[in-house]
C-alpha cells in the first residue's frame, strides 16, 4: 500500500483551499458530540462542517444552529435523510415523514444540502429494482418541501456493496437520471435534486469523469477520505486522505472543473484507527493531508 503519499496534482488544478475544508461528524463521532465538533473546527480553522441527525437532535435543533452561527461556520449539509424502501406502505410514509422532519431541520440550521442515503432492499425482499422504484417515490415526495425550504437533496450513490442495506442508487449515472427526471427544473434554474460525490464510494466508476461533468451545477457536496486496499470492515474502515489509493486531486479536479466552488468534505468512518485518536489530532491530520494530498 502507498503510505501516506497522496497523488501527483494534474496540471491545471488548483491546490486545495484551506478555507474550503468541511469537517462530517462521522469523523468525531465517537469522542465529541456536536457542540465539541462545532467549537473543534473552530479551534481548528475548519470553516465549514456536516452534521448527523442523531448528534444534532441530541444537541438541539436551535442551540447547534446558533452555536454554527455564532462561529461563523457553512453548513456544508445535513446527514442524512433517505432510506425510502420499506415493506409496508405504513412504514414508507414514515420514512417520508422523517424526510420532512430532515428537510425542516436542515434549513433551521442552513445546510447547503440534504443528503440522501436513499436505502436498500426492504426486509426479506429480493426486488432491487422495485426498491429503486421506491426510492424514486420518495425522492419526489419530499422534494416539493425540500424545494419550498431552499434545501436542495443531495442523493449519494453507495458503493455497490452497501446496494443491499443502505443505498441501491450505486452510481452518478443512476442518481443523475433520478435528477433530470425528477428535478427538470434544475438544469437552468436553482438546484432542487442533486448530488453528492463521495470518493469512497465512486472512485471505481469507469465513468466517473463522465458522470462528474454531466452533474454540472448539480454537484452539491464533495465528501473525502481513502479507499484502503486490505478493506477490515465494510462500514467502518475508511482511510485518510493519502493512506490509500484513491486519486483524489484527480478526482478534485474533475468536480472543481464543474464549477463546484464548495468545500471538501471529510467524512472517516474508522472504527480501528481514526475514531479511537485524540479528536484534535485527527482534525490536524485532516488539515495536512487536505493540502497534500487532495
Ligand atoms: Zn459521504
Amino acid at each position: 500500500m502507498k503510505p501516506q503519499g497522496g497523488s501527483t496534482r494534474p496540471q491545471g488544478v488548483a491546490a486545495p483551499d484551506p478555507q474550503r475544508l468541511s469537517l462530517n461528524t462521522a469523523t468525531t463521532k465517537e469522542r465529541w458530540g456536536l457542540a465539541q465538533a462545532i467549537e473543534g473546527c473552530a479551534r481548528h480553522g475548519i470553516r465549514g462542517i456536516s452534521p448527523w441527525r442523531d448528534q444534532l437532535q441530541a444537541m438541539g435543533v436551535a442551540q447547534a444552529a446558533a452555536a454554527i452561527r455564532a462561529h461563523g461556520l457553512t453548513v456544508t449539509g445535513l446527514c442524512r435523510g433517505g432510506l425510502f424502501p420499506a415493506a409496508t406502505a405504513a412504514l414508507r410514509a414514515a420514512a417520508i415523514a422523517d424526510n420532512l422532519r430532515a428537510v425542516e431541520e436542515a434549513h433551521a440550521i442552513g445546510a447547503q444540502c440534504l443528503v440522501l442515503v436513499v436505502g436498500g432492499l426492504p426486509e426479506g425482499s429480493r426486488d432491487l429494482a422495485g426498491a429503486r422504484e421506491q426510492v424514486r417515490e420518495g425522492i419526489a415526495a419530499v422534494l416539493p418541501a425540500a424545494r419550498a425550504a431552499g434545501v436542495p437533496l443531495a442523493i449519494e450513490p453507495l458503493h455497490p456493496m452497501y446496494a443491499a442495506d443502505r443505498a441501491c442508487v450505486n452510481t452518478l449515472a443512476q442518481a443523475l437520471d433520478l435528477c433530470e427526471a425528477l428535478d427538470p427544473q434544475g438544469v437552468q434554474g436553482p438546484v432542487a435534486l442533486g448530488v453528492a460525490v463521495d470518493v469512497y464510494h465512486v472512485w471505481w466508476d469507469p465513468q466517473l469523469e463522465a458522470q462528474i461533468a454531466r452533474a454540472g451545477r448539480r454537484v452539491l457536496a464533495h465528501h473525502i477520505c481513502d479507499w484502503r486496499v486490505q478493506t477490515r470492515d465494510l462500514l467502518t474502515d475508511r482511510g485518510m486522505m493519502g493512506d490509500g489509493v484513491i486519486d483524489l486531486p484527480r478526482i478534485r479536479g474533475w468536480v472543481r472543473a464543474t464549477g463546484y466552488a464548495g468545500f471538501d468534505e471529510v467524512e472517516i468512518f474508522s472504527a480501528l484507527d481514526w475514531w479511537t485518536r485524540d479528536p484534535d489530532e485527527v482534525l490536524a491530520v485532516c488539515k495536512e493531508r487536505h493540502q497534500r494530498c487532495c
